[in-house]
């Protein structure tokens, strides 16, 4: 109950009235703290992000159970970010300055932490996994984290940069170690959308947006080394981006393919046995840079590939996903990315 002051000595009558409204108020404040108290600590559900779900369905308001300690702490979610970031530049100026090193990268990113990133204004609409996977190429990395870091935080997206690994020296399998990039992730995180990222490729424009839709994207339009037109009807490699049910529905890329060429044909066959369509952005804005360099010695092309490609409608629910085994020989939180190591064994002899 409410304390009233004593009215006993009191004798004027409107005195007596305002007496009983304070008191009245102070009644009706109790019972509203005690409401909202209550509401907060049986976690009422508060609206806090409407993350994309590229399954197919439209944008959901997902409600999530607020806890008291975040209510007391005065910590209440941040509105979600506008549809169409402000941050954005549109066309960029890169660089690639032979001098540049990581610590440099480092400084210029210090909102990063462990290769993650949060928009501190707003609640990013989708929560996005990078995956480059590599060998032995150290500078394009460097460029790429140059670039990408401050292009990912003009989009207000919560992302996490990962850089897959591949131990030894046999050749060189960028599909499997993509699926050992999506696996580690979401131990992390439970990442609504996955950017399988080439790392010699550096986007050229903002409004290339690193969120995925209700359908498969494929980021790479053009790139300066092929005259900025698409490679052919159906290349679907460079920069792809599925959600994580996209990935799943197609269990993955092919653990099979042993150098360079044809696993991205692979994949866009997969995506399309499910029924799935490839969407692009507008060639404008689909734009990437190649950091020029030579063939890599572990990295043969793969002349099996046409073979393994007439294959695929028989053998994807076999190969892929579901079938990669390797072993995780380190991971490394880096303050600008995640550094998976990996043993994902060795080829096939035949
Ligand atoms: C290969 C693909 C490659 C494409 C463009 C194709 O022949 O199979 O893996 O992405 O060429 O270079």
């Amino acid at each position: 109950m409410g304390f009233c002051p004593s009215m006993l000595t009191v004798s004027r009558r409107g005195k007596y009235v305002l007496a009983l409204l304070l008191c009245l108020s102070a009644l009706a404040w109790i019972a509203t703290y005690k409401w909202d108290t209550a509401r907060a600590s049986h976690g009422h559900p508060v609206t806090l992000r409407i993350p994309v779900k590229g399954d197919g369905s439209q944008v959901d308001l997902r409600q999530e159970r607020v806890s008291p300690e975040v209510v007391s702490s005065g910590r209440m979610p941040k509105a979600l970010c506008p549809e169409s970031s402000p941050l954005l530049y549109g066309a960029l100026k890169l660089s690639f300055e032979p001098s540049l090193t990581l610590k440099e990268v480092a400084n210029e990113n210090s909102v990063v932490a462990e290769g993650q990133y949060q928009p501190p204004e707003c609640t990013a609409r989708q929560s996005v996994a990078i995956l480059v996977p590599q060998r032995s190429r150290e500078k394009h990395l460097l460029y790429l984290l140059h670039h990408l870091h401050p292009f990912l935080q003009r989009q207000q997206l919560h992302y996490t940069i990962y850089v897959i690994q591949q131990a030894g020296d046999a050749t060189f399998n960028r599909a499997k170690l993509l699926n050992v990039g999506y696996l580690e992730a979401q131990k992390d995180h439970d990442w609504d959308c996955f950017i399988f990222h080439d790392v010699d490729l550096v986007p050229e424009n903002d409004n290339n947006l690193y969120m995925c839709d209700s359908q498969p994207k494929h980021m790479v339009v053009g790139r300066n080394a092929t005259g900025y037109k698409l490679r052919y009807k159906g290349y679907f490699g460079g920069v792809t981006a599925l959600t994580k049910d996209q990935f799943k529905r197609v269990n993955g890329f092919p653990n099979t393919y042993w150098g360079w060429g044809g696993e991205d044909d692979d994949l866009r066959i997969r995506v399309e046995l499910q029924g799935m369509k490839i969407v692009r952005p507008p060639s404008k804005v689909a734009r990437y840079t190649m950091v020029f360099h030579k063939r890599d010695s572990g990295n043969k092309v793969n002349n099996d590939r046409m073979r393994l490609l007439g294959r695929t409608p028989k053998v994807w629910q076999k190969d892929g996903l579901n079938s990669c085994s390797y072993k995780t020989l380190s991971v490394e939180r880096q303050p600008l990315y995640v550094n998976i190591t990996a043993d994902i064994g060795t080829p096939p002899r035949h």
